[in-house]
């Protein structure tokens, strides 16, 4: 009898779950729809005028002309008076860096003076402040001796804990002996270091390993460290790893199907990234004819950070004076040199090193300066550093399928570059941050 009751039990669970499962099929999400005055949909070479931004829960329904119907009981967003873009992607940050300023300890005092969750609490600030200015992803580019807390902001982010952008994250990065600060202490002190610094292919391999299972999304190598100028008036920079060690951990890194990032000056460093097979080419301030033409034939891409490079120089007469001024003179030529050969730029700044407190948008003047086009400038932080982080057709553009990552400036960025510093409309995944436009 037990047994029977036992039966009759489970047969009625079962017929409850299927019958639940028959009827609830979800309903759809609730559309949204953006009025879009201006569209700069982040591929296409010419803006669009009036047109609408169907949202479906996280991602775009559908674009549409702005005479098309809008079903009834649908949320409408007003932004008839603005330029629309797609969420901007800096693809060079440190969230866990706190300014490099000598006055306040310089880079060690990130590292010897702020506990751990000091730093996590500055990087959820940093955060905070990406998405505010319409920054909806972040390629950062390692955590300076905070571990593996990228891949844990991140994490906080996307379980909802904390507002931020979409994270790719680097962990640690990965240089030699003599290639990374903390340095110049005396030599009996183990001091820690801001990367994982490894010798020989075997240690460098193993180190990628360990990032990768740790959650790298990408994995940062640093191909050249110190720099200065030399007797002739040339800069130079030290090398760091061989290409052997290099190759060992793109090799590594390529099976998890994932990329390498290379920070690398000029000279001999940056020679060994382009022959150990570097995706992306990180500052590359000398870049030669030749080495411009192999970053064409590899399809390498070139991140160039240059407002990192204008910012607080050392006196004019000193070493490190000299070294700031050769560095920002030869970056204008590489930068110049690889627009000229329609190389693969993407829009990075390196925020971190560059406090958190100024707006990332400063990139984008400094690359009109150096002769970049408006509209290349803003797909360099949209579609193409999308197609370089793998993420084609989802981010970086406004069209079906793709997540809905909207922003919204008054003014128009084509005329004013400018205009990408006042962004005032930020959706992140289909759910609006900030809106400043409509009330
Ligand atoms: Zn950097």
């Amino acid at each position: 009898m037990r047994h029977c009751l036992a039966c009759i039990t489970l047969a009625l669970i079962l017929y409850c779950v299927g019958a639940r499962g028959q009827s609830t099929s979800p309903p759809p999400a609730p559309l949204t729809v953006i009025r879009a005055g201006t569209l700069i949909d982040g591929v296409s070479e010419a803006p669009r005028k009036n047109q609408l931004i169907f949202v479906r829960g996280k991602r775009v329904e559908k674009v549409a002309d702005g005479s098309a119907a809008i079903p009834s009981g649908s949320h409408v967003i007003d932004l008839s008076n603005a330029t629309v873009l797609p969420g901007l992607i800096d693809a060079h940050t440190h969230i866990f860096l706190w300014g490099e300023d000598p006055n306040k300890g310089g880079y060690d005092a990130n590292i010897l003076k702020a506990g751990i969750a000091l730093r996590a609490a500055r990087a959820t600030y940093a955060a905070r402040r990406a998405l505010e200015q319409g920054f909806t992803t972040l390629r950062d580019l390692e955590t300076e001796g905070a571990g593996f807390g990228d891949i844990e902001i991140k994490q906080a982010i996307e379980e909802g804990t904390i507002p931020g952008p979409r994270i790719f994250g680097a962990t640690r990065a990965i240089s030699t002996t003599g290639g990374y600060n903390l340095e110049d202490y005396a030599p009996e002190l183990e001091m820690p270091k801001g990367a994982q610094l490894v010798d020989g292919p075997v240690e460098a391999r193993k180190a990628a390993r360990q990032q990768l299972e740790h959650g790298a999304d990408w994995i940062k190598v640093y191909m050249t460290h110190r720099s200065w100028v030399d007797k002739q008036g040339n800069l130079v920079s030290q090398p760091t790893l061989t290409v052997e060690e290099l190759k060992a951990i793109v090799d590594e890194t390529h099976g998890w199907q994932k990329k390498v990032a290379c920070h690398a000056y000029n000279g001999i460093g940056l020679q060994r990234a382009l022959d150990g097979g570097c995706d992306s080419i990180e500052h590359g301030l000398e870049i030669s004819d030749a080495q411009i033409a192999q970053m064409q034939r590899q399809g390498t891409w070139y991140c160039p950070t240059i407002s990192a490079y204008y910012g607080d120089w050392a006196q004019a007469d000193t070493p490190a004076g000299k070294r700031d001024r050769a560095r920002a003179a030869v970056h204008e030529i590489s930068f110049k040199k690889a627009i000229e050969a329609r190389l693969k730029i993407v829009f990075g700044t390196d925020m971190g090193g560059i406090p958190w407190t100024e707006p990332i948008a400063q990139e984008f003047a400094r690359m009109k300066s150096l002769g970049m086009a408006p509209m290349d400038a803003i797909q360099s932080a949209t579609s193409r550093a999308a197609e370089m982080l793998d993420m084609k057709g989802e981010i970086g553009v406004i069209a079906a399928g793709a997540y809905a990552e909207v922003i919204a400036v008054p003014g128009d960025p084509l005329k004013d570059i400018g205009e990408l510093g006042n962004v005032r409309f930020v959706m992140h995944d289909g759910a609006v941050f900030r809106n400043e436009i409509t009330k």
